[in-house]
């Protein structure tokens, strides 16, 4: 289990996690909400910087049935520097659309994870793996998987898993890997019209894949979900 460790430096109460602090929040003024990033070695501050990472999210649905399998909660975040032609979400590439992803709706959605009949969480965008959403989300993520060991957690990005998520780019962030650590299904790579085909299950179009990062962890290489035979070639 990750282990989160907490202390106060200078007026800021950090949290971190296996050496990376990933939230920061001011109590001076106390209803200041701005959360900058430090990189911590576990006791001293060796970097800190600006990085105003609080999160808008586009929507949420609730018994959302279209995003994964089972009924679930889908939380769709703001913000996506990918702009596929015809996209499905276009008012969410804009980073300050929508409503603040404070604590308050947190909770709503750690609620509404816990009748059984709620498979689990999807992530969409927007991109939840641009790196400031990435920062935003890790924590959430760790706090769902704590209460919520048994339910699954699905995430849509336009990034290509091996190439843009595991290797250098634009996407790949200090949290990344802990953030691809809480996924278990992972809806990777760009919508592409050309390709686009209705009949698809939980995607858009051919060139993505559904993979199961759980056999992949423990394959070492990328294994794709199977779905129920009856929807053979995942297709509805
Ligand atoms: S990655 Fe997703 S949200 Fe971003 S432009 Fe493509 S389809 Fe839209």
């Amino acid at each position: 289990m990750v282990r989160t460790k907490m202390a106060v430096w200078e007026g800021w109460h950090l949290a971190w996690r296996a050496g990376v602090c990933y939230t920061a929040k001011c109590e001076n003024p106390p209803d200041r909400h701005r959360i900058w990033f430090f990189a911590c070695d576990g006791n001293k501050i060796l970097y800190s910087g600006k990085g105003d990472t609080a999160l808008n999210y586009a929507n949420i649905k609730y018994c959302d049935i279209s995003n994964g399998t089972g009924v679930r909660t889908s939380l769709f975040v703001s913000g996506c520097r990918r702009h596929c032609e015809n996209c499905f979400n276009k008012i969410a590439w804009d980073f300050n659309y929508g409503k603040p992803f404070d604590k308050e709706v947190r909770n709503q959605i750690l609620a509404s994870l816990k009748p059984d009949y709620i498979g689990g969480l999807s992530l969409l965008g927007g991109e939840p793996f641009e790196p400031e959403n990435q920062r935003a989300l890790v924590s959430f993520l760790h706090d769902v998987k704590i209460l919520y060991p048994h339910k699954t957690i699905w995430c849509y990005t336009g990034n290509v898993y091996e190439t843009e998520l595991l290797q250098p780019s634009a996407s790949r962030c200090e949290v990344t890997d802990e953030m691809l650590g809480y996924i278990d299904i992972l809806v990777d790579g760009a919508f592409v019209q050309d390709l686009y085909d209705i009949s698809l299950r939980f995607r858009g179009s051919s060139n993505q894949r559904i993979i199961d990062m759980n056999a992949t962890r423990a394959a070492g290489h990328v294994v794709l979900w199977q779905d129920d035979p009856i929807f053979a070639d995942h297709k509805m």
